[in-house]
């Protein structure tokens, strides 16, 4: 994939993986990568067809902890009794040669904890968004997989979307000259949600729309620009579900400034569906709607319209990650825990900005 003016985080190198990491990869020459889903929800299923339509990978085990998800998910991929846990001995899978990486899928409360036993039992990690609560969080577990010798993702599958891959092209190449300002918006109407679904509440959720939306709207900005945002204002919406928003915001739109003076205006919500990417620069536009979800993917230039072939974005992402892991070579750095950990500190930025209602500093 193309990467243009996006040199970020890429200081992993080669020599610099722990030697664990490079005898392990020796071991896996020839084979696919074999993978534990770890959480067995909505996005889990998801990836089922991600991971029947990857080359590289194969569903070899799971975490869940509920048994009759286990039995189905068992009988459906033939994964064996040793390669099924529970979140209690899921620990366990230190001494289980079947498994090579742990792919998280729970709630995102939980995404530091289980990165940081799966990395303590020397397995990769892809980690869901959002990659943890805060910054601090990301960086422990950053650090956690680098001392484990295993590789650390964030499930970033916009990267392997062909959309995706031409809006940066445009931004970062200034096909239309420098862009002054970008609108990007994610929102799904959450009426009729349980009022116990995890979503709504803080501990494990750990914030709304922004927390588990957000880093679509903050990624495309950072990088169609290839900039970092030097500070951010922000305002909390009105709740109109009462009911349901006790705990986390219903809406929230922010602003983000760039080093270049653009600026990216972006709402998450959970009262209106919105899925939009806008870019204006000097000598056009460029956009995609729908945009931030699973797609198809609707793109348009002020020149003419662009559609490129649906992907399984899943299943290119779990290849594009296998390859790098089988060939013993360290993750591309837009899907690395660093760019997550980039992602988290903004997002930290937006809620101060909001709850304090002041311009907040993201360079210090
Ligand atoms: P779900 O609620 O559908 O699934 C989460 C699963 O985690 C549950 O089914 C359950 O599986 C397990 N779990 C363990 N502990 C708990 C708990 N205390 N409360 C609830 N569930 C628990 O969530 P999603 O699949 O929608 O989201 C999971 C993660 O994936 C989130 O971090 C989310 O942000 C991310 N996601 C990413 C998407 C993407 O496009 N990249 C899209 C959607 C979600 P079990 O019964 O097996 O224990």
């Amino acid at each position: 994939m193309e990467q243009i003016g996006w040199g970020l985080g890429a200081s992993l190198t080669l020599a610099s993986l722990p030697a664990m990491a490079r005898e392990r990869a020796g071991v896996m020459d020839n084979k696919k990568l074999n993978i534990a889903l770890c959480g067995l929800g909505r996005y889990a299923n998801v990836l089922k067809g991600g991971l029947a339509a990857s080359q590289s990978c194969r569903l070899a085990g799971i975490v869940t902890g509920t048994p009759t998800k286990a039995a189905q998910w068992q009988s459906e991929f033939r994964i064996p009794d040793k390669n099924s846990y529970t979140y209690q001995n899921f620990d366990q899978i230190v001494s289980n040669p079947d498994i090579d990486l742990v792919y998280i899928t729970l709630p995102n409360g939980l995404h530091k904890e289980f990165t940081l036993r799966a990395a303590k039992a020397g397995k990769h990690v892809i980690v869901e968004k959002p990659m943890a609560f805060t910054e601090k969080d990301c960086q422990e577990m950053i650090d956690a997989c680098r001392k484990a010798g295993v590789q650390l993702a964030v499930g970033y599958r916009l990267h392997y979307d062909p959309h995706h891959i031409e809006l940066k092209r445009l931004g970062q190449h200034k096909v239309f000259g420098q862009v002054r300002l970008i609108e990007a918006s994610l929102g799904y109407r959450l009426a009729g949600i349980p009022p116990d679904d995890w979503h709504l509440k803080k501990a494990i959720a750990g914030g709304g729309p922004l927390m588990n939306l957000g880093v679509y709207c903050v990624q495309s900005s950072r990088y169609v620009l290839g900039e970092e945002p030097v500070a951010v204002t922000a305002q909390f919406g009105p709740v109109t579900m009462p009911d349901l928003f006790k705990e986390v915001e219903e809406n929230i739109t922010w602003q983000l400034y760039f080093p270049s003076g653009a600026i990216c205006t972006s709402s998450c919500t959970s009262n209106c569906n919105v899925d939009r990417f806008y870019a204006s620069a000097d000598e056009g536009y460029f956009e995609l709607q729908p945009a931030l979800s699973y797609g198809p993917f609707k793109g348009r230039t002020s020149q003419a319209a662009f559609n490129f072939p649906v992907v399984n974005q899943q299943a290119a992402q779990l290849d594009d990650i296998a390859r790098h892991i089988l060939a013993n070579k360290p993750l591309p750095a837009h899907i690395s825990g660093e760019e997550g950990r980039k992602d988290m500190r903004v997002i930290e930025g937006i809620y101060q900005a909001a709850t304090s209602g002041q311009k907040v500093d993201l360079t210090s």
